[in-house]
């Protein structure tokens, strides 16, 4: 059985999804702090003999998580809970280090503890800060900009130390995730959101504007340059890392992007071609600590994992489209 933290969140529950549609019998970690009660619905309905059930916890609570492995099967985890929002770490970086740092250190002393040997994490492109050059590779320095990156990158180096105790560890680093199932069984669904695709979709039909923020950088049209990657992709790469490290697979990183970037204004541009309709934009200053340019050097990814992304941008809009349209 494999352990899903995280797994009534965003991501976690895509992954969740895509992991017990290959097989396999997920069992979800969940605070519900983030996570939502629709995604685990979801996840029982869809795969009643594979889900293997909820423990609602908190990684803080060091007891709460090592209870989860005592008399149970668990192989591996995937490792998804933490807090994800760059701003809100720069407010209350304490927050970040105790849920992301601690939460990951009692998660990983609960698996040394019970012999659980292999873990695939959702790391972050913000590990790696200001980017020194482009497309960016594995290799790339890592100098977070702000306290979300720096606790993501302090749990990688938690992981890779934690290989002393027969833990290995897949990181995968996201660039930027979006989209939803193509089923419209999942979906984003973050309060506050702060994300570019469902912001411009949320605004559609309301007479609201979209912010569009930044529109001097030095890039082809002024606006930054992002590597959207479509989040049932992203799921894909979780269960390709776990194959991996199952085949015995050494400890390593792996960039999940598509190698290529579209700007704010394209991406707005797609959007209203999926609405079918013009969205009011308002230009706006800069949002403090967004580089101009962040996009994924994949090829490791590809060659080591055998993993590549499939959806478009345009597929990834349609279905976060339908996904915005159904919560109306
Ligand atoms: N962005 C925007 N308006 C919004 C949200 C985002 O113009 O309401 C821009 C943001 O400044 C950045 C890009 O869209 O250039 C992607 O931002 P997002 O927050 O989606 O991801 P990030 O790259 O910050 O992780």
């Amino acid at each position: 059985m494999i352990l899903v933290t995280g797994g009534a969140g965003y991501i976690g529950s895509h992954c969740a999804l895509r992991l017990m549609e290959s097989g396999e019998d997920v069992m979800v970690f969940d605070s519900m702090e983030l996570g939502t009660r629709h995604a685990l619905d979801v996840l029982a309905r869809e795969f009643p003999d594979r889900f293997k059930g909820f423990v609602q916890g908190d990684l803080k609570d060091r007891g709460s998580i090592a209870s989860v492995f005592r008399g149970r099967d668990i192989e591996a985890v995937v490792h998804f809970a933490a807090y994800s929002q760059v701003a809100e770490s720069m407010r209350d970086p304490r927050r970040y280090y105790e849920n992301n740092v601690g939460g990951t250190m009692n998660l990983l002393g609960a698996m040394a503890d019970a012999g659980v040997g292999m873990i695939v994490f959702s790391s972050t492109a913000a590990t790696y800060g200001e980017p020194e050059y482009t497309p960016i590779d594995e290799v790339h320095p890592q100098h977070p900009i702000n306290p979300y990156g720096a606790t993501k990158l302090m749990a990688e180096r938690m992981m890779s130390d934690y290989g002393r105790y027969g833990i290995r560890s897949a990181r995968l680093r996201y660039f930027n995730v979006a989209g939803a199932d193509p089923e419209g069984r999942l979906g984003e669904c973050h309060d506050p959101e702060t994300h570019l695709i469902p912001n411009v979709l949320k605004t559609a039909g309301t007479g609201r504007e979209f912010s569009m923020f930044g529109t001097d950088y030095d890039t082809r049209d002024g606006t930054c340059v992002r590597d959207y990657i479509d989040v049932n992709d992203l799921a894909e790469a979780h269960l390709l890392a776990l194959r991996y490290l199952r085949e015995g697979g050494a400890s390593d990183c792996f960039n999940l992007g598509t190698n290529g970037g579209s700007t704010v204004r394209e991406v707005f541009g797609v959007c209203q071609k999926v609405v079918g309709e013009p969205i009011p934009v308002r230009e706006c200053p800069r949002r403090e600590g967004d580089p101009a340019v962040l996009v994924a050097d994949n090829r490791k990814a590809k060659s080591v994992l055998g993993w590549s992304p499939r959806s478009t941008l345009e597929d990834s809009v349609s279905r976060a489209w339908a996904w915005e349209r159904s919560r109306r």
